[in-house]
């Protein structure tokens, strides 16, 4: 079959089940494309062919000896940020350029239970700091919807991966919106679930009590199918919650749209910098799901303007304690020919760590240093509480809460954005971060560029099902989410 890649993650399962084709098909098949089109994209940082196929093939034999459960011989990308064992994991960095982990981040170990076969490794913005994905160690990546764009980030290569059919579906993460605002900015759809949700275990940290690791795919099905897989208590993370999983994919149809209480943030949609195409095709959409049944409700969420700066402060600080374990001595790049141990740590983080990285370690330094930490760190907990509860007071009056993912759609690569454009960027997705809340994009339509725009639906707390069965029920209505970038439709 040469098709292959066209098909659902629904559609690869039951082809499985009937033996239409082995795992070891699907899985040549995607290596294949991989070898053939991630040229023009470098969407993975590390393929592995030789360990996928012996996956494809273990996965064959189970299923043969009726051992096989629903995603068996699957395959998968994962963003470098995931450990996996004896496999590089990188997160972007030179810091971590030749690092091999030990150990399986429960994710990644989660996926092997399920039979899944990793594909590779996906780039990434440099410790998922960053929008484009081009602070990567390892280069940009490209949009498969328009090569000279960046796909967004921090998960820009788990979503150019996906959009350009060189996987089915990939893990991501989200601390301010490293996976909504790929799957905006490359037209799929992707969660990021409630803070605790999903296990942070072997997830290399950026800002620990915002990072949440979550799916990305080409529809809310296929995101169901992985987050089933990802979700669940886990005693290797102390923030993962002790509760009940959902069967997101039998849950597809649980919400109804007709009835369901829209809330319409006016601060979001009256924004300055929010570009005319991506208010225009946000708002046909709601206007679509209002036709299904939706009662769209004006709210305010007057925390608005505190976005921006609390969060580049309270992520910023929790990177600076977090990144302080790299060193020199223990992992990592270790600078040569040190004349003592305080010119190996200088020069190690020096040469190790990019641009955006040091920036954001120093603010964070700063932000926690002596003197500062009640006038800033205490403070911006105190705004963070404050922008939980505003969205808290919306949820009393509206089931969900609609967004544009980001105020524009991808930028073009090297457009070289201030910081204050690029993290203004940002502005709808980290307040859901700051609040511990699950957010969802699905792709709504195009720019007069043809580039892909997002719709953010913000749930409230463990309201996943909920979210994913909105969007399910709009893509049964339209197909944005079928429609693919010029490089998928290639053959290899
Ligand atoms: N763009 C945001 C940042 O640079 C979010 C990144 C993320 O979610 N990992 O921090």
């Amino acid at each position: 079959m040469t098709d292959l890649h066209r098909l659902s993650v629904r559609e690869l399962t039951e082809g499985l089940a009937a033996a239409k084709f082995s795992s070891r098909e699907l899985t040549e098949h995607y290596l294949k494309r991989i070898e053939k089109i991630d040229a023009q994209i470098q969407s993975y940082v590390t393929v592995t062919a030789e360990q996928a196929l012996a996956e494809a093939d273990a996965a064959d034999a189970l299923r043969k000896a009726g051992g096989a459960t629903v995603l068996t011989g699957v395959p998968i990308a994962h963003k470098d940020i995931f450990c996996t064992h004896g496999i590089k994991t990188t997160a972007g960095s030179k810091m971590l350029d030749n690092f091999i982990s030990p150990y399986d981040a429960t994710v990644v170990a989660k996926g092997k239970v399920a039979g899944l076969v990793t594909l590779g490794k996906v780039n990434m913005d440099e410790f998922a700091m960053g929008s484009t994905s081009e602070s990567s160690y390892f280069g940009a990546t490209a949009n498969p919807w328009a090569l000279d764009h960046v796909p967004g980030g921090s998960s820009g290569g788990s979503a150019a991966a996906v959009a350009a059919d060189l996987a089915p579906f990939a893990t991501g993460t989200d601390t301010g919106g490293s996976i909504r605002q790929p799957a905006s900015f490359c037209g799929l759809t992707g969660l990021k679930p409630t803070y605790g949700r999903v296990s942070r275990f072997g997830m290399i940290a950026y800002a620990s009590s915002l990072d949440q690791g979550g799916p990305m795919a080409r529809s809310a099905e296929d995101c169901a199918y992985l987050m089933n897989v990802m979700a669940g208590h886990d005693a290797k993370d102390s923030t993962s919650v002790e509760k009940g999983v959902d069967n997101y994919v039998a849950n597809l149809n649980s919400t109804s749209v007709k009835g369901l209480r829209i809330g319409i943030p006016r601060q979001y949609f009256n924004a300055a910098g929010l570009d005319a195409d991506v208010k225009a095709r946000v708002e046909e959409s709601l206007k679509k799901l209002e036709d299904m049944g939706a009662v769209l409700v004006e709210i305010d969420l007057n925390m608005t303007e505190s976005y921006v700066p609390t969060y580049y402060l309270i992520a910023p600080a929790e990177a600076s304690s977090n990144l302080s374990r790299f060193d020199g001595v223990r992992y990592g790049y270790r600078a040569e020919n040190p004349v003592d141990l305080m010119d190996l740590y200088k020069r190690s983080r020096s040469e190790g760590f990019g641009k955006e990285v040091q920036q954001r370690i120093l603010i964070g330094t700063y932000a926690l240093s002596a003197g500062y930490y009640d006038a800033y760190y205490v403070k911006a907990q105190k705004v963070r509480r404050l922008i939980q509860q505003d969205f808290l007071k919306a949820f009393e009056s509206v089931d969900v809460i609609a967004a544009p993912s980001a105020p524009t759609t991808a930028y073009r690569i090297g457009a070289n954005l201030t910081q204050v454009e690029m993290y203004l960027g940002d502005i709808y997705t980290i307040a859901v971060n700051l609040a511990g809340l699950p957010a969802i994009n699905a792709p709504v339509g195009f720019d007069k560029d043809s580039l892909p725009v997002g719709l953010q639906l913000i749930g409230n707390y463990w309201s996943e099902s909920q979210l994913l069965s909105v969007v399910h029920q709009y893509q049964q209505a339209t197909d944005w989410h079928t429609k693919r970038a010029a490089i998928a439709e290639e053959n290899a």
